[in-house]
């Protein structure tokens, strides 16, 4: 894959620059793994959550298509799809807007498809914005290999004196093709598999629409056949269907019916590995909301510019403003992600302020980047891709481990080498630090 990679850079004028390892830190959302600087007394590098800030310095010094094949370190939990270090290949350019970010990588995915595993893409991919993806499928990295796209039935299902539904915020219904033949014991499998602790839905409504055309629900105390039969029209259900319907706060809601529409899809073999269906997501928040702290965190990167036409919102209603930010999905799995950037001191600012950053902060962390925005910075942007992700995902698996020589475990443990380890006391000393003892 590096290789395929590299000759498509190659043909279309990329210069491959290597970024440091040893840096300050580049807020991309995780914690830093830190390394202590025996020159430098009690001080510390960062590894590089991503080169980031090194990519926009190049832009603004005029190389103006880089990529890299780069290492990225991210102190995280970790998941199927997370190593703590991991690789990505990262990419930028300059004089560009969002839709020429988008061909000329979306030609790198085609390239790389057609290389790989001998599928060629003759249409464009699809872009939807993240609003539509949340509300169609309840993710913002959607699966589009098959539909059963999430119906909202507050309009017809509330005021009927069902209490669950009249309190809720919102009651999200998914059509199930052929399914209205499931079992009392498959529905209670199923409504245990949504109460469970890592998808917290409080039960599960089932309408099944035979295909004889009777109806039979478990709310049928609450709703007559002719709402029952309403339901399934707003969803588009065809005889035969069995409607799943869950209700609860607005945002949990559409989460859980990700959850459940994906176990569906599996279910159902709906998710056939060798089928391929990449998805562009465009217009993601700039900001979201921590809701214990009420601070704002930026949803991609502190670098990522606000959609212009929504710049007159940022003082009064920061929430609601759109970023030039876009992901790549293939088959549920986010693969790719990037932005246009901020290339303006005064924009840059702000961000930083609304994130929190005194302005002193601000020019402490990241003054050389604002220092070279006053060089006439060009318009930039870029993306980076999981190399990791992108090798599983044509390798027809889901664990990125399995494309990782010498991985760690979910512990961050590399087990073979017994890393991490304890140190000896003499480098201590050396690095200048101390190690309190820790009970364990
Ligand atoms: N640095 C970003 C990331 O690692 C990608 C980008 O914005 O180009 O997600």
């Amino acid at each position: 894959m590096s290789l395929e990679t590299r000759t498509y850079f190659n043909e279309i004028n990329f210069i491959e620059i290597e970024t440091p390892y040893l840096i300050k830190s580049t807020p991309e959302g995780a914690r830093d793994f830190v390394v202590p600087s025996r020159m430098n007394k009690q001080q510390f590098y960062a590894l590089p959550q991503s080169p980031q800030t090194f990519k926009q310095l190049l832009m603004v010094s005029g190389y103006d298509r880089y990529f890299q094949i780069v290492k990225c370190f991210r102190d995280e939990d970790l998941r199927a799809d997370r190593q703590p270090e991991f690789t990505q290949i990262d990419c930028e350019m300059a004089f560009v807007n969002q839709q020429d970010i988008l061909d000329t990588f979306e030609g790198l995915i085609k390239h790389l498809f057609q290389k790989l595993i001998g599928l060629s893409f003759k249409e464009k991919f699809p872009v939807i914005t993240y609003e539509k993806a949340m509300l169609n499928y309840g993710s913002d990295k959607p699966d589009i290999r098959f539909e059963m796209k999430l119906n909202y039935i507050d309009s017809l299902a509330k005021g009927k004196g069902f209490n669950v539904f009249d309190q809720a915020e919102s009651i999200v219904a998914i059509s199930v093709p052929n399914c209205a033949d499931y079992s009392r014991k498959k529905l209670d499998k199923l409504t245990e598999w949504v109460k469970r602790p890592q998808i917290g839905a409080k039960g599960l409504i089932y309408v099944k629409l035979n295909s004889d055309n009777t109806i039979k629900s478990s709310v049928d105390k609450f709703f007559n056949s002719e709402d029952l039969k309403q339901w399934g029209n707003l969803c588009g259900s065809k005889p035969g269907d069995l409607l799943l319907i869950l209700s609860g706060n607005s945002e949990e809601v559409q989460k859980q019916m990700n959850e459940l529409r994906l176990k569906m899809g599996t279910d159902l073999n709906l998710r056939d590995p060798s089928v391929f269906k990449p998805i562009w997501v465009v217009d993601f928040p700039l900001l979201e909301k921590d809701n214990e702290t009420g601070d704002f965190h930026a949803m991609h990167h502190p670098f990522t510019s606000p959609k212009s036409e929504d710049l007159k919102l940022i003082d009064e209603n920061p929430i609601q403003v759109r970023a030039n930010a876009y992901d790549l999905a293939i088959n549920g799995v986010e693969v790719g992600g990037g932005s246009i950037r901020i290339h303006n001191r005064d924009v840059q600012e702000k961000m930083f302020a609304l994130l929190g950053f005194s302005k002193e902060e601000a020019k402490e962390q990241f003054g050389f980047l604002m220092d070279a925005f006053e060089y006439g910075a060009p318009p930039h942007g870029g993306i980076a891709f999981g190399f990791d992700r992108l090798c599983t995902l044509f390798g027809g698996r889901e664990n990125i481990r399995e494309f990782i020589a010498f991985p760690k475990n979910n512990q961050g443990r590399d087990v073979m080498i017994d890393a991490p380890s304890k140190i000896d006391i003499q480098q201590t000393k050396e690095l200048g630090i101390s190690l309190e003892e820790i009970e364990n």
